[in-house]
C-alpha cells in the first residue's frame, strides 16, 4: 500500500468531529514529524483539548512556503454509511472515510513527502499548519495565524488542500452571523399602547435587514466571479412572545451574512445596528429601563481576494498545466491566512461535491497526483 494511503488511514482513524478533541489526532502528526527529524510547535486550546501544529522544514524564521489544512471533520450522526466512517476501507479505486477528502487527503499528501524533503537543500523554509475547528468558528485558523504574527513571520504564500480536484481556487465569499435579542414590556393584548411589542420592532428590524440585502442586490460586484455576484443576508432564526394575549416581551434573530470579496462583515453590521438603534431610539427611551436592544457578533470568516502575482499560482499552473484560477461558493481558513499579508491558494484532492456526505471518499488517483505536485513544488527552484 502507497505510504499516502497508510497515513491517511491513520489520520481518518481518529474522530476528530469538531465538536471533539483533536489532540491525539495532532500529537500522531507531532510523532510523525518528530521520526523524520521534524519538531514540532503545539498551540492548544486552554483546557489542551484542541490543537494546533506548526512545524517548519528549513530555515525556521525565513518567509517560505505555508501548507495549510484542518485537522477536524463534520459529524457522521443521521448518515448513512456503507462502512465504518472511521476506518478507511477502499472500494473501486476509491477511498473512503469522513475526512478521507475534506481534507486529511491533503494532510496525508504533505506527510508522505516529508521524508523526500528533509535534509535536502529546500530553495526555500516549508511550513506545516494544521488547524482545529475549520467546520465550525475558525477559531483554530485564528489561533494559528496569531501564533504565526507572533513569531515575526510573514509566508510568501500559503497553500490550503481543501478538496478542488486539484483546480486553482483564489477567490471566495466570507461568513458571519451575529445575533440581536429586543427587549420589550409585556402588557396585555387588549391595550398594545400600554407595553412595547419586542416582535413589532422585530419586524422593522427585519426590514432593515431586507432593504440592506435589496440595495446589494440593485448593486451588484461589476465583473464578479461569484454566484450571486452580491453580499447576501439569510433572515436565519426567529423566536420571541409566549401567548396570543400578551404583548411579546422578547424577540431575537440569528442572522447570517455571505460577504462579496472586497465587501466585509463588520462594516455591513455596523451599518445595520446604527440604523436601527436610530429607528428604535425614541420608543425604547419612552420604556426605559426594561427595553432595550442588544447586538453580538457570532463569528466572521472573512472573504478570500484574488492577488496580483500570486506565485503559488504561477507555480502550480506551470506544474498542472492549467493556469485557470476559479472562484467558489465555499469559505474556507484562506482569509484569516490572508490577513497575514500574503497570497493564499486553494488546492487539494477530491471533490467537495463528496465533502460532508455519507460514504465521503478520495480517488486514489488524486492522492498520486497530489503527492506529486507537493513534491515538484517543494523541490523546485521556485523559479515559475
Ligand atoms: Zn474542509
Amino acid at each position: 500500500m502507497p505510504e499516502v494511503e497508510k497515513i491517511l488511514g491513520q489520520l481518518v482513524s481518529f474522530d476528530t468531529t469538531s465538536l471533539k478533541p483533536n489532540r491525539a489526532c495532532i500529537d500522531f502528526i507531532r510523532d510523525y514529524l518528530a521520526g523524520h527529524g521534524v519538531k514540532s510547535e503545539i498551540i492548544a486550546s486552554d483546557d489542551g483539548g484542541k490543537a494546533c501544529l506548526w512545524a517548519t522544514i528549513g530555515e525556521s524564521h525565513e518567509p517560505g512556503i505555508v501548507l495549510a489544512g484542518h485537522s477536524d471533520v463534520v459529524p457522521v450522526d443521521g448518515q448513512d454509511w456503507t462502512s465504518d466512517p472511521f476506518t478507511l476501507t477502499e472500494r473501486d479505486g476509491k477511498l473512503y472515510g469522513r475526512g478521507s477528502c475534506d481534507m486529511k487527503a491533503f494532510i496525508a499528501c504533505i506527510l508522505a513527502v516529508v521524508p523526500e524533503i528533509v535534509g535536502k537543500k529546500l530553495a526555500r523554509p516549508v511550513h506545516l499548519a494544521f488547524t482545529h475547528d475549520e467546520e465550525t468558528d475558525m477559531s483554530g485558523a485564528i489561533r494559528l495565524t496569531d501564533h504565526i504574527r507572533k513569531l515575526g513571520i510573514k509566508p510568501e504564500w500559503v497553500w490550503i488542500g481543501e478538496p478542488t480536484l486539484l483546480h486553482m481556487i483564489d477567490q471566495h465569499k466570507g461568513v458571519a452571523a451575529f445575533i440581536t435579542d429586543i427587549t420589550g414590556v409585556p402588557g396585555h393584548s387588549g391595550q398594545p399602547d400600554k407595553g412595547l411589542n419586542a416582535i413589532e420592532l422585530g419586524a422593522q428590524f427585519m426590514d432593515i435587514i431586507l432593504q440592506a440585502a435589496q440595495n446589494k442586490k440593485e448593486n451588484p460586484v461589476q465583473n464578479s466571479r461569484m454566484d450571486p455576484p452580491y453580499t447576501t443576508f439569510n433572515l436565519a432564526v426567529v423566536s420571541g412572545g409566549t401567548a396570543e394575549n400578551i404583548i411579546a416581551e422578547h424577540f431575537q434573530l440569528h442572522c447570517q451574512l455571505r460577504p462579496h470579496p472586497g465587501d466585509d462583515f463588520i462594516t455591513n453590521f455596523n451599518a445595520i445596528e446604527k440604523t436601527a438603534r436610530a429607528k428604535f431610539k425614541p420608543r425604547l427611551e419612552a420604556f426605559a429601563p426594561k427595553a432595550g436592544i442588544k447586538f453580538c457578533t457570532c463569528f466572521d470568516i472573512p472573504p478570500l481576494m484574488p492577488t496580483p502575482n500570486n506565485p503559488g499560482t504561477r507555480l502550480l499552473g506551470k506544474l498542472t498545466g492549467n493556469t485557470e484560477t476559479e472562484a467558489v461558493s465555499f469559505a474556507t481558513e484562506g482569509g484569516f491566512f490572508q490577513k497575514l499579508g500574503t497570497h493564499v491558494l486553494i488546492c487539494g484532492p477530491g471533490s467537495i461535491d463528496q465533502a460532508h456526505k455519507a460514504d465521503e471518499y478520495v480517488e486514489k488517483a488524486q492522492l498520486t497526483a497530489c503527492v506529486d505536485l507537493i513534491r515538484q513544488v517543494l523541490l523546485s527552484s521556485g523559479a515559475a
